[in-house]
C-alpha cells in the first residue's frame, strides 16, 4: 500500500491540473484519487510536487539493435538484439515510461515474460510479436536473397495472400500478442519501395482484422500514404501509424472508425538532423528528407480534425533513436504540431493508452495500474519537465 501527496496532479484525463491531491495505491492499482483533506493515507506515505500518470510510448521496437542499417539488423543473432533490448528497457523505466507498445520485434513476448515475472526491470511491454509484410513490402528484406528474407527471425515475417496472412494472424494469437501489425505501405528504412505505395490488399488486411478482432485484440498498421491508409482502415485496422500523407477522405475515415494516429515524429526528426551521421543508408535518408513537411502538415491536420494523436517514437535502440529520450516526441507535439502541453501529455498517456487493450494504464484513475511519474517541474509550463523525471513506481513499487 502507499499514498502520494502531489502538490499538483495531472491525471491524463481531464482538462485542468488538481491541487493538493492524494493517490492511494493498493494491490498495485489505484484505489482512490482525490482531494487530500478527503482521501484516508495508507501504508506508507510520499510526497512530490508534480505527478503525471506512468508515461506510455505506442510505438516502439524493443529490437536491440545498436545501428541505422538494416543490412546489420539482418546479420546479428537474437540472444545479442535480447541483451541489448534488456538494457533498453531499464532506460524506458527511468525515464518514466511504465509501458511501451511494441510493433514488431523478434524480441517482445520474451521481454514481456520475463518483465512480467519479476525477472528484469522494464516497463509493461504490450507487443505484436514480429510484424507482418508481404513479399516486396516494407518489412521485406529488399537487399538479401528472398530466401533468406523470408527466413531469418527479424522485426518482420513475409506472408501473401488472405490465407497466408489469416494463418500468420493466428500464430500470432497462439503466441498470446497484444495486438498484430501489418505494413500496409512502403516505408522509409525499406529499400526498394516507396512510403505512397499500398502495400495487402483488401482481402488479406481483412483476414488479419478479422482473426485479431475474434480474440479482442487490435491491428496497428505501418501505414504513409493515403491509399493504403484508407485501404487498411476500411479494412478494420485500429491504429495508423505514421501517416505522412493524409487526405480530406482518410481524415474522414479516421473519425468513422475511431481510430488513433501514431505520427512518429521523433524518427523523423532525427533521421532527418542527424541521420547522415549515424550510418544512415543514403536512400533513407532521401525519404525521409522528402516526407518530412507533409508528415507534419498531416499530423496538424488530423489532429485538428479532432482524431487521437498518441505518442509514439518509432525508437528502436541505436544512439540516433535511443530508448530512454522518447520523451522527445511531446516536445515536437507542441513545437512541430501545436497541441498544448496538456494534450501533449494526455497524448502520452490515456490516448497512447487507447493502442493497447484494457483500460488498464495510461490514467491516474481508480482502477488502473498504480503507475506514476513525479516531475522535478511543471510540463505545463514547459513540456520538456517530462525529461525532469525525480521518481517512477509501477503497480505502487518505486522502480526510480
Ligand atoms: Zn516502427
Amino acid at each position: 500500500m502507499l499514498t502520494v501527496d502531489c502538490g499538483t496532479l495531472i491525471d491524463g484525463i481531464t482538462d485542468e491540473p488538481r491541487y493538493d491531491a492524494r493517490v492511494v495505491i493498493e494491490d498495485g492499482r489505484i484505489a482512490a484519487v482525490g482531494p487530500r483533506d478527503e482521501v484516508e493515507a495508507v501504508g506508507e506515505q510520499v510526497e512530490h510536487d508534480v505527478v503525471i500518470p506512468g508515461l506510455v510510448d505506442a510505438h516502439v521496437h524493443l529490437a536491440g539493435v545498436r545501428s541505422m542499417d538494416p543490412m546489420d539488423w539482418a546479420r546479428e543473432d537474437v540472444a545479442t538484439m535480447t541483451a541489448r533490448a534488456t538494457a533498453d528497457l531499464r532506460r524506458l523505466l527511468a525515464a518514466g515510461f511504465t509501458s511501451v507498445r511494441d510493433v514488431g520485434s523478434a524480441t517482445g513476448l520474451g521481454l514481456r515474460t520475463a518483465v512480467s515475472e519479476g525477472v528484469i526491470p522494464g516497463p509493461r511491454i504490450y507487443t505484436s510479436g514480429r510484424a507482418f509484410s508481404q513479399t516486396g513490402g516494407h518489412g521485406d528484406s529488399h537487399f538479401l536473397p528472398y530466401e533468406w528474407s523470408r527466413s531469418r527471425a527479424g522485426l518482420s515475417e513475409i506472408v501473401d495472400g488472405p490465407d497466408e496472412c489469416r494463418k500468420g494472424a493466428r500464430r500470432r494469437i497462439r503466441d498470446g500478442v497484444d495486438c498484430i501489425k501489418i505494413m500496409a505501405t512502403g516505408g522509409v528504412l525499406s529499400e526498394k519501395d516507396a512510403p505512397d505505395q499500398s502495400q495487402y490488399t483488401a482481402a488479406e488486411i481483412r483476414a488479419f482484422a478479422e482473426e485479431a478482432h475474434r480474440v479482442g485484440i487490435p491491428v496497428a498498421a505501418h501505414a504513409q500514404g493515403a491509399p493504403g491508409m484508407k485501404n487498411a482502415l476500411r479494412n478494420g485496422v485500429d491504429t495508423i501509424e505514421h501517416g505522412f500523407y493524409v487526405d480530406d477522405e482518410a481524415i474522414d475515415l479516421l473519425l468513422e472508425t475511431d481510430a488513433t494516429f501514431v505520427p512518429t515524429l521523433a524518427i523523423m526528426h532525427r533521421i532527418v538532423a542527424e541521420g547522415a551521421d549515424h550510418g544512415m543508408p543514403e536512400w533513407g535518408l532521401r525519404k525521409a528528407r522528402e516526407a518530412q513537411r507533409a508528415h507534419l502538415d498531416s499530423t496538424r491536420r488530423v489532429h485538428e480534425a479532432g482524431v487521437p494523436v498518441a505518442l509514439g517514437t518509432d525508437f528502436i535502440g541505436p544512439d540516433l533513436v535511443p530508448h530512454g529520450e522518447n520523451a522527445l516526441e511531446a516536445e515536437l507535439l507542441v513545437s512541430a504540431v501545436g497541441l498544448s502541453e496538456m494534450e501533449a501529455i494526455r497524448a502520452a498517456t490515456s490516448v497512447a493508452a487507447r493502442t493497447v487493450p484494457g483500460d488498464e494504464v495510461g490514467a491516474i484513475e481508480a482502477g488502473r495500474y498504480g503507475d506514476l511519474v513525479a516531475l522535478g517541474s511543471d510540463p505545463l509550463d514547459d513540456v520538456a519537465a517530462l525529461r525532469d523525471v525525480e521518481a517512477v513506481y509501477k503497480g505502487g513499487e518505486a522502480v526510480r
